[in-house]
């Protein structure tokens, strides 16, 4: 079936309505550096792209397309051309970042260029500006340019609407980094977690932009608060998650927050807590702990004073 057959079924006349998690495999090519795209439908208006770096979600709205995350430079133009084929051709009206990583702006020069309006927490757009080291992945960040920094930006949680649903966006201080929003579609009932949620994999608090495992928790407990067992939610990467997935990465986080203070006060740091196996029991799944565990125990010296102090 032509491409723009399943997409036209897809979002005009709302093909497989009845399952809400249909995949739709789409018979596009990709190669090692730039991987073939694949697309999940969640509802009629709200289809989940993934391989293009981080998550991408696209709305249909009545008049206009908004998309959450840009996904990577390297599959902008790939990116581009599936939403022009989901949404037959629709303009691209808004485009949310969650957050300031790359795998998730990359595409934010492209998508700027198509005229949408990039929106985002005003902590991204000054990352996205600035020159920074990134510690945990032994990389620096160069200011991006102007294209590819927000147009509008907020400080506090707000609304916006898309055309045929209001999505909510919450903001979580000091998470996975200072910027991150979560999205909400409330009628889709499709929360939209960004960089606070990961996928078979440890989350990570990236310290040098603002994030820890303090915030994190949090901000995993109060999504957790707002969703219910019919949520379909979206993580980091990966297909679409439901609300037990969050329960099991916050009930996670809550235990190891709790054995990292204890082993921390007890004077052991990251390598003896990796060499004492602290997190064993969850590596099944979440995979390798090495960069969650060096760089959770990196964000909790940020913040010893939030923690008490130490003894
Ligand atoms: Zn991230």
């Amino acid at each position: 079936m032509p491409i723009s057959s399943i997409n036209r079924r897809f979002f005009l006349q709302g093909v497989a309505a009845s399952s809400c998690l249909a995949v739709l495999g789409l018979p596009m090519v990709g190669s090692a550096a730039t991987p073939a795209l694949s697309v999940q439908k969640i509802t009629d208006r709200i289809a989940l792209i993934g391989g293009a770096g981080g998550n991408v979600v696209l709305y249909n709205g009545d008049a206009a397309l908004t998309l959450v995350d840009s996904g990577s430079r390297e599959q902008a133009p790939a990116l581009l051309k599936l939403v022009d084929e989901l949404g037959v051709n629709k303009k691209i009206g808004t485009l949310f970042n969650t957050h300031w990583h790359e795998d998730h702006t990359g595409g934010n020069e492209a998508v700027h260029a198509r005229g949408a309006k990039i929106i985002a927490h005003e902590n991204t757009r000054l990352w996205l500006g600035a020159d920074f080291d990134v510690e945990w992945r032994n990389t620096s960040h160069k200011p991006r340019p102007k294209a590819a920094l927000p147009d509008q930006t907020f400080y506090v949680d707000g609304k916006q609407d898309l055309g045929g649903e209001t999505v909510e966006y919450w903001h979580f201080p000091q998470a996975h980094t200072d910027g991150d929003i979560a999205l909400y579609f409330p009628v889709s009932n499709v929360l939209v977690a960004g960089g606070l949620l990961s996928n078979k994999m440890y989350p990570i608090a990236d310290s040098a932009t603002g994030g820890w495992i303090g915030g994190l928790l949090a901000a995993n407990a109060a999504m957790l608060a707002r969703a219910n067992d019919n949520t379909v939610i979206i993580a980091e990467r990966g297909p679409a998650l439901k609300k037990a997935d969050l329960q099991a990465q916050h009930d996670m986080l809550a235990d190891l927050f709790e054995v990292m203070k204890t082993r921390e006060r007890e004077g052991s740091n990251d390598h003896d807590m990796l060499r004492e196996k602290i997190t064993a029991k969850y590596d099944t799944r979440f995979g390798n702990p090495d960069e969650f565990v060096k760089e959770t125990y990196r964000g909790m010296w940020v913040h010893t004073y939030d923690m008490g102090g130490f003894i």
